[in-house]
């Protein structure tokens, strides 16, 4: 089975090839227009995704070696995401499947980043049903039970700013460029992450928020200037270890509850802040820690990209779950 998958959710055009589980190529051109901006502008990403998406549909199916009369099926991104990019995506699926008259299948987004572990790699294992997801990206911040393919239900989510959000809104305030996630994360490798403390948010359950910690970094900064102007410069990498410390234990905590209230120790994340180098070595030190097994996917899996969109697409093509052209983006759907 050959499938043809596309990402056009957001800010990355993508599309890869993937035969069953195995991955032949996937291609991202990333949007770096909105970079000035300091965040996605819809207008530009759709006007970008309708530049990018034949060039990229093209790339990843000369990098594969597959002519598209052999493909099987093609898998799309329905949703959520913003809607104007993900019509750029629907659009030329549905397309792509009329023309070559094979089936067409959506896929929802924030599955295929839970599904992502199941791509076949070398040296990675897959998660074995039931687990428990964590995916932290620039747009959500999700617990996931995960009992089947698709049997999964969120059992918590953050109240208002992302994982990442949290990340790139801090660095915001320490004057570092958009997206600063990546930035902390270097800076923190440099720093002690108990110079300074932050209060942690009081949510409860396994409900996350962000937004005070934001206020909180932001007053912290403020008041730290009025007495040293450079205090930022002086300080910058205690301060990213601090913020990426603070972060990491309010994942942390929710974590455990979680294990906790469902009794599963499979933990496997995914989303582009798993990319964060201080929340992969806590997790591999809690499986010491706290008996647990974690899964972090090979990098290129964890941010948007079409390859988690094609496994799903090859879950749903052994299930013979396919859409007609009549199909609808969703900027927002649950599982
Ligand atoms: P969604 O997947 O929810 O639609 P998105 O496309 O914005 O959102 P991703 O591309 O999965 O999200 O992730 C981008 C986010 O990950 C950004 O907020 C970025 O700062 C953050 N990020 C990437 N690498 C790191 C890192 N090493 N440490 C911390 N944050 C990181
Ligand atoms: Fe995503």
């Amino acid at each position: 089975v050959f499938i043809l998958a596309i990402e056009s959710s957001c800010d990355d055009t993508a599309a890869a090839i993937l035969q069953n589980d195995k991955v032949l190529s996937n291609v991202v051109a990333n949007q770096l227009i909105h970079n000035q901006y300091g965040g996605v502008v819809p207008e530009l990403a759709s006007r970008a995704h309708q530049q990018n998406i034949v060039p990229v549909v093209d790339a990843a199916l000369r990098k594969a070696n597959i002519q598209k009369e052999q493909l099987s099926a093609i898998a799309f991104t329905q949703g959520p995401g913003l809607m104007g990019s993900l019509l750029v995506g629907s659009s030329f699926a549905k397309s792509m499947a009329l023309a070559l008259q094979i089936p067409l299948i959506a896929v929802n987004h924030m599955q295929a980043h839970v599904l992502a572990h199941f791509i076949a790699e070398e040296n990675f294992e897959k998660p074995k049903f039931p687990f428990l997801a964590l995916t932290i990206s620039g747009g959500h911040t999700q617990i996931i039970k995960v009992d089947d393919f698709f049997e999964m239900k969120v059992i918590g989510e953050t109240t208002d700013d992302a994982v990442g959000e949290a990340f790139d809104k801090s660095a915001k305030i320490l004057g570092l460029p958009y997206p600063g996630g990546p930035l902390i994360d270097k800076y923190a490798q440099l720093g002690n992450p108990k110079a300074f403390v932050f209060t942690k948010p009081k949510v409860p359950g396994l409900d996350f928020s962000f937004s005070g910690l934001k206020t909180a970094i932001l007053y912290f900064i403020q008041k730290k200037k009025i007495e040293n102007s450079n205090f930022v410069d002086e300080n910058l990498n205690d301060i990213c270890a601090s913020i990426q410390h603070t972060i990491i234990e309010i994942l942390m905590d929710k974590l455990k509850l979680a294990v906790k209230e469902t009794g599963i120790k499979q933990i496997a994340i995914g989303g582009g802040v798993s990319a964060n180098s201080g929340i992969r070595n806590t997790l591999k030190k809690a499986e010491d820690l706290y008996g647990w097994k974690t899964f972090v996917p090979k990098f290129e899996y964890t941010t948007d990209n079409a390859a988690m969109i094609g496994i799903v697409g090859y879950q749903k093509f052994l299930n013979q779950t396919f859409e007609t052209s009549s199909v609808v983006s969703k900027a927002r759907i649950q599982f």
